[in-house]
């Protein structure tokens, strides 16, 4: 496998009940930025990343590009 981040860029696992719009890492409330990791089958995880600390998570979602 590639693409795949690692070490200080790796996003971290958390669970979302109903929204995700308060960063744990910072306390930013705001929302995120999001990036889509391209998987295979033209699928895409998305990836939150905190506006202001830059910090990476990912909550198990996955988008279809197609
Ligand atoms: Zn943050």
């Amino acid at each position: 496998m590639t693409d795949h981040p690692t070490g200080a860029h790796a996003p971290e696992d958390v669970h979302v009940d109903k929204e995700f719009s308060r960063c744990p890492g910072c306390g930013y409330e705001d929302g995120f930025h999001v990036s889509f990791a391209a998987q295979e089958d033209l699928r895409a995880e998305v990836i939150l990343i905190c506006p202001r600390c830059s910090k990476r998570y990912r909550a198990g979602w996955v988008a279809t590009l197609a």
